[in-house]
């Protein structure tokens, strides 16, 4: 079985058993895609962990789908105190489960740390936070995230906050839709790099995109998006912006999110693999081996089907040597593509 790091999860807020789709995570649960059980029959050891607060109110009657497509009314801006409770909380329900999971998971901060987990049969998990919402200009809860473990940053999620502004979900659309970062958004830009926190660029608009590119000394890397050659939703990365990941020694984990891997951007999770593969191809041709890895997307998205879950996860292994990867290339994409990324950032 080839081992898996997963660039993407939504798992977290799962987490908080409190909720009506709290899940143990040490137990296997027949519903959403990740679990401990689950991962470790798909070859699944470890892999980063979003922080994503939801709204505070689900939006209503925010989507448009016309014969041509579709557009999703970008999100608004979350209170900045309630982001900062409810990634507390989801803090405190990672920390909580690696207490209680006997060894069989860690919070990693390392790539040796990554590696020990490894060859102690542990479940790695790397702290991410997708959107800064929870982090103020004057960069003291930056600080304090990073010293419990934060270890990856989304400047934004699909909606804008002090820093920057997300992509609203469209297809088919350039990823061009909006400003660039704002100053305070530059700034923890330089502060990522300082602290050594790698950031994640899905989500960014296209120009905040490239102020990152231009700004940041570290790798470009987007943990969870597709080629948008293959599926042009505002979400996926143009060939010019895969040229600047390129560029810089960076990584793209592809989302397995059917409405970003399809042509037709329908959510449908009657998606075969060979349509997967397609984006794996694409980015390997376009920006090299050693910087494409997969970012699932799981408990987030709808998966196809023939994943289903974790547990399937080596059904995108058979997906990939079908259509051509050897065994050493596929190695490169489940694990050591990600542990180069973070060595090349982290620096350690
Ligand atoms: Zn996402």
């Amino acid at each position: 079985m080839i081992e898996i790091f997963d660039g993407h999860n939504d798992t977290v807020h799962r987490l908080l058993e409190y909720r009506p789709d709290g899940i143990d995570f040490l137990t296997r649960s027949s519903d959403g895609h990740l679990d401990l059980p689950r991962a470790l029959d798909g070859g699944l050891i470890g892999g980063l962990f979003a922080m994503f607060v939801h709204p505070e109110q689900r939006p209503t009657d925010n989507l448009t789908v016309t014969k041509t497509g579709y557009q999703v009314r970008l999100a608004d801006a979350l209170d900045a105190s309630y982001a900062r409770r409810r990634t507390n909380g989801m803090l405190d329900a990672l920390k909580n489960l690696e207490a209680r999971a006997e060894g069989k998971v860690r919070i990693a901060t390392s790539v040796e740390e990554i590696k020990a987990a490894r060859g102690a049969g542990s479940f790695a998990i790397v702290l991410h936070m997708e959107g800064a919402d929870a982090i103020d200009t004057d960069m003291v809860e930056l600080e304090n995230l990073y010293h419990d473990g934060l270890r990856s940053l989304g400047l934004v999620w699909s909606r804008p906050n002090i820093f920057g502004h997300g992509v609203p979900f469209a297809w088919p659309s350039s990823p061009d839709t909006g400003p660039g970062l704002t100053s305070a958004g530059r700034d923890l830009v330089k502060a990522c790099n300082w602290l050594r926190i790698m950031i994640d660029v899905s989500h960014l608009n296209e120009k905040g995109f490239w102020d990152v590119a231009r700004l940041s000394d570290a790798p470009l890397v987007a943990t969870h998006s597709c080629a948008h050659a293959i599926c042009s939703s505002t979400r996926n990365l143009t060939d010019r912006q895969l040229d600047a990941i390129r560029a810089s020694d960076g990584v793209v984990g592809v989302n397995f999110s059917v409405k970003n891997v399809r042509p037709d951007a329908e959510d449908n999770a009657d998606t075969p693999l060979h349509m997967l593969a397609r984006h794996f191809r694409y980015l390997v041709d376009r920006i090299g081996i050693e910087r494409v890895a997969i970012g699932s997307d799981f408990d987030g998205t709808i998966v196809p089907a023939a994943i289903k879950d974790a547990s399937g996860l080596q059904n995108v292994i058979a997906a990939l040597l079908a259509s051509g990867f050897d065994e050493d290339s596929i190695r490169k994409i489940a694990f050591d593509n990600w542990m180069r990324v973070f060595q090349l950032t982290w620096r350690g």
